[in-house]
């Protein structure tokens, strides 16, 4: 019984429904490639891959996001990880805005995305950054 209680309050604490965040993929990580294409946002890439805020999305330009960071669209930027694969958290959204659960946590078969807790956001905040980036 104690057993079954500490794995239903670690399962909790992974996906904290009161607490929404973007993800970010662990160490644990295999280099898999199953989450890439999965993503709605175009926020993962390979380890030491150049990204930009255009691919993926509508932005072009200059731009200033949501929380007020200023970029241009089209630039490269610097790898987040020059090993593993990963997350640019400006990009994601947890799949707010397009499906009910983040799809890379949901392929993933070591179970490496987990929600990171340096970057929490409201859900409001998180559908504000989808409509920002996909402009309809
Ligand atoms: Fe992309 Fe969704 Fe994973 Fe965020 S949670 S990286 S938007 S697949
Ligand atoms: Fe890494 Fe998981 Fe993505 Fe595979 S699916 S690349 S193991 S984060």
């Amino acid at each position: 019984m104690v057993f079954y209680s500490v794995i239903i309050v670690t399962l909790r604490c992974k996906f904290n429904r009161n607490k929404i965040m973007a993800i970010i993929i662990t160490d644990e990580c295999i280099n898999c490639g199953a989450c890439e294409p999965e993503c709605p946002n175009t926020a993962i890439y390979e380890g030491a891959e150049e990204w930009r805020f255009s691919e993926g999305t509508d932005l072009k330009g200059a731009i200033i996001l949501p929380n007020g960071k200023k970029f241009n669209a089209d630039d490269t930027q610097e790898p987040v990880n020059d090993e593993l694969y990963f997350i640019v958290a400006d990009k994601c959204t947890e799949c707010k805005g397009f499906h009910d659960e983040p799809q890379c946590a949901a392929v993933c078969p070591v179970d490496c995305c987990i929600p990171d807790e340096d970057q929490v956001e409201t859900e409001e905040e998180l559908l504000n950054k989808q409509r920002f980036m996909h402009k309809e």
